[in-house]
């Protein structure tokens, strides 16, 4: 599946706020959404009226973009959560948040889920002893995700290993900072899914 590789901060802007895709520099004063709070481009700061199916698009594209998916593989995302049971914008952030590379960010492996794609690309996680380097890999309770070994002395790793324990780490996800391992203890909750984005709106605009 291919990815977006235009300006990041540049998505920020067009949905007017952070995304954080960019790991310690959104935290900064040189954060682009602080210092240019408007979307870009040369009508940045024109039109200010929000149509209702405007607002259904931008949540969707928010929540796509904090993801880092393209639009394909997010609507086959919404038709699976579709198909669960329970409510599908509930399932559809479930599915989102359990993706391997989303883990690993979660767990404080990464600075960014970018950083964590690119991390799983070059297949420096095992899923239950098993090497994945699928982005896309959707885990499940019970799932052991660890280091491999050839991949401890990374400087990158080590260095987000060492600050990994004084990181929020949600509930749904047990981390073992010692052993660099974490595992899968339930689906994640909707309160447990730290995300700023009304996915009822999402669903809206799947269903008009
Ligand atoms: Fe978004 Fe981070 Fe860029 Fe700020 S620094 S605009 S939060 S990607």
């Amino acid at each position: 599946m291919g990815r977006y590789i235009g300006p990041a901060c540049r998505l920020c802007r067009r949905e007017g706020v952070k995304l954080f895709l960019k790991g310690d520099r959104c935290f900064s004063p040189k954060c682009a959404v602080e210092k240019r709070a408007y979307p870009p481009g040369q009508h940045g700061q024109g039109r200010k009226k929000v149509s209702p199916y405007a607002l259904r698009l931008r949540e969707k594209q928010k929540l796509r973009k904090i993801y880092g998916i393209l639009e394909t593989q997010f609507s086959n995302y919404m038709g699976k959560a579709e198909r669960m049971d329970g409510m599908t914008g509930e399932n559809l952030l479930g599915l989102l948040e359990r993706r391997l590379d989303n883990v690993i960010f979660r767990i404080g492996l990464a600075s960014s889920r970018n950083q964590a794609r690119q991390l799983v690309l070059h297949g420096h996680f095992m899923v239950n002893q098993k090497k994945i380097n699928i982005p896309s890999f959707t885990v499940r309770p019970g799932d052991k995700i660890l280091i491999r070994d050839s991949s401890r002395d990374k400087v990158l790793l080590k260095s987000h290993l060492e600050s990994a324990s004084s990181k929020h780490i949600p509930s749904w996800i047990q981390m073992d900072v010692s052993k660099g391992e974490a595992q899968v203890v339930s689906l994640p909750k909707r309160d447990e899914i730290d995300v700023s984005v009304k996915e009822n709106l999402v669903v809206e605009f799947y269903s008009r």
